[in-house]
């Protein structure tokens, strides 16, 4: 199995490099963003390991790129930072998986293990909605060949209601997709965020694409130009 490391701490590095190589892996060591991405694009890994702050293009960026290029290897971020934000970032942009330095040799080789079990993530399929398209893996949205700008959020609600397209979201099922179960947000707050998704919508398109259904929830189905 081969595993590249993008660790930019030269001892950090060596002695991943040393514990990995006696577990029986062959590993390639990267010191900075750019070669990090270079390796992870030109070459076969099994699985990467990827630091988070790293000098040129930081960890979350080389995860983004290499998802970006279609590059399925696992990776697993290597974060100093705990912040849920990082991490959720992280898994945004196509990481698997992320442990918080410092970490137990013991737990990464048992990650390291979990991820190479499940092999290179598939390739999730594009939506397609009329001339609206939607690409989970490079959170782009194209609508007749133009690329709408969308929050976090919007981005979230939209790709929610295509894949339900034609069918009636529940209010609920919308609210826990974005915000999740704890979270307590006002009943208007789902309101706001999906008029200001219709608006960069609407407003390219011309026509309705997410309707109302009254007390329930929503729905995305093109409308006929009027
Ligand atoms: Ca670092």
């Amino acid at each position: 199995m081969r595993l590249l490391l993008v660790e930019d701490e030269r001892r950090m590095a060596e002695l991943l490099h040393q514990g990995l190589e006696e577990e029986g892996y062959r590993v390639t060591v990267a010191m900075d963003g750019h070669s990090g991405l270079g390796m992870g694009r030109s070459s076969e890994f099994d699985l990467i390991l990827l630091d988070v702050m790293l000098p040129g293009i930081d960890g979350f960026e080389v995860a983004r790129r290499l998802r970006r290029h279609g590059i399925r290897t696992p990776v697993l971020m290597l974060t100093a930072r705990d912040a849920a934000p990082d991490i959720v970032r992280g898994l945004d942009l196509g990481a698997d998986d992320y442990l918080t330095k410092p970490f137990s040799f013991e737990v990464l080789l048992a990650r390291i293990r979990a991820l190479l079990r499940r092999g290179p993530a598939p390739q999730p399929a594009r939506l397609q909605a009329g001339d609206l398209h939607l690409d989970p893996a490079t959170h782009e949205v194209f609508l007749g060949g133009r690329k709408l700008s969308l929050t976090r959020t919007e981005f979230i609600l939209l790709e929610f209601l295509m894949r339900r397209a034609g069918q009636v979201a529940p209010r609920d099922t919308l609210i826990e997709a974005v915000w999740g179960h704890a979270r307590d947000i006002e009943s208007n707050t789902l309101d706001a965020f999906i008029r200001r998704l219709r608006t960069k919508v609407e407003d390219v398109s011309g026509r309705r694409w997410i309707h109302t259904v009254r007390g329930v929830g929503y729905t995305l189905r093109e409308d006929a130009a009027e």
